[in-house]
């Protein structure tokens, strides 16, 4: 049986894959440090809180050999990262070529990174693929592009292979289990949407209606994180099969605007809410849709969920207890 390192697994996309790997019959290690992620999505077999660095999974390491690394732990929020971008170079480049070395020195000769779409900076076209040009407009994309780079030279100098997969708008929640987004400080458009339909926030305000899109909002790639989680298992099958380093788009391939997603928000909960409309927020493209075709060929991935599906999933969670008790403890 093989032993998966996930680090971050505790969090929102981690713990999908926590399971998913669990339910293939992989033997999963989790570290967390529990600064956004939450122990009851995975429970405590085999989860250590530590942070992913050296020292803590050198003591990891004493009791187990691992096969490969599923890799979320990292700092996320692109508009933090403009205000602090040396604790985004610490943790997401730093620490993170630290966790790398670990690695090397372990034998670990697969990696599946969470990267993302933001990579791309403001792409020059509206359905964005791997070959487009990669020119990040915040530090949190330029240290996601950064690693993606560094990864190709460990690749080629160590011969650890890996994949980093551009993540569009992770959104929705778990189908068949108790967890979804539940971040200390929202700044993704659809939780703040249901926050606001329970009442949880005053408005939702819509960064800028002057885009050009058909509403004037911006207009985005929404995939659900059951697809995301499908994708890592699918990149560390490919691994384990001799598949070479490379990076893959993941997103539905059709865009939605700010605009769209409120209304479908009030369908689904029929519940009116007050909805503002404020200055653009700095670095936003019009629109960004992924091309995913690469995943498809290469991986043999294709998203199953719909906005429909995203948005009932996440309206579920909402609605749960847990997510409830989660902004309590977090407030
Ligand atoms: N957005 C908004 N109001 C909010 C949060 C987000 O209008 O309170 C917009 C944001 O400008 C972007 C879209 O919603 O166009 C998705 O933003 P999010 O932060 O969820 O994801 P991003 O696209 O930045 O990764």
């Amino acid at each position: 049986m093989k032993t998966i390192l996930v680090l971050g697994g505790a969090g929102y996309i981690g713990s999908n894959v926590v399971w998913g790997l669990r339910e293939k019959g992989y033997n999963v290690v989790v570290v967390d440090d529990l600064s956004s992620g939450y122990i009851k999505f995975i429970g405590k077999e085999s989860f250590f809180k530590f942070h992913a660095n050296k020292d803590d999974l050198e003591h990891i390491a004493k009791n187990y050999k691992f096969d490969a690394i599923c890799w979320f732990s990292a700092l996320i929020e692109a508009g933090e990262s403009m205000k602090n971008p040396g604790i985004f170079l610490r943790s997401n480049l730093s620490e993170n070529f630290e966790v790398l070395e670990f690695a090397k020195n372990h034998d670990i000769k697969h990696i599946v990174f969470a990267s993302s779409a933001a990579v791309y900076g403001i792409p020059d076209k509206q359905v964005v693929s791997e070959t487009d040009k990669t020119d990040p407009i915040s530090v949190y994309g330029l240290t996601k592009l950064m690693f993606e780079k560094v990864l190709n030279f460990y690749s080629n100098i160590y011969g650890i292979s890996s994949v980093s997969l551009r993540f569009f708008n992770a959104s929705g929640a778990s189908f068949t289990r108790d967890m979804g987004e539940a971040h200390k400080n929202e700044s993704h458009l659809i939780p703040i949407v249901f926050n606001a339909a329970l009442g949880l926030r005053d408005c939702v305000k819509i960064f800028g209606n002057d885009y050009k899109t058909i509403d004037g909002t911006c207009i985005r790639d929404y995939v659900h994180i059951e697809d995301l989680s499908n994708a890592f298992i699918l990149s560390l099958e490919y691994l384990f099969d001799g598949g070479r380093t490379d990076v893959f788009n993941l997103g539905n391939g059709e865009g939605f605007s700010v605009k769209q997603i409120i209304d479908k928000v009030k369908d689904v909960t029929k519940i009116n809410f007050k909805v503002e409309v404020t200055d653009r927020r700095p670095g936003d493209p019009d629109i960004e849709i992924a091309d995913y075709s690469k995943a498809q060929k290469i991986l043999s991935w294709n998203p199953r969920y719909k906005l429909d599906d995203i948005i009932s999933s996440a309206w579920k969670w909402h609605k749960s207890d847990t997510y409830a008790s989660l902004v309590r403890s977090n407030s």
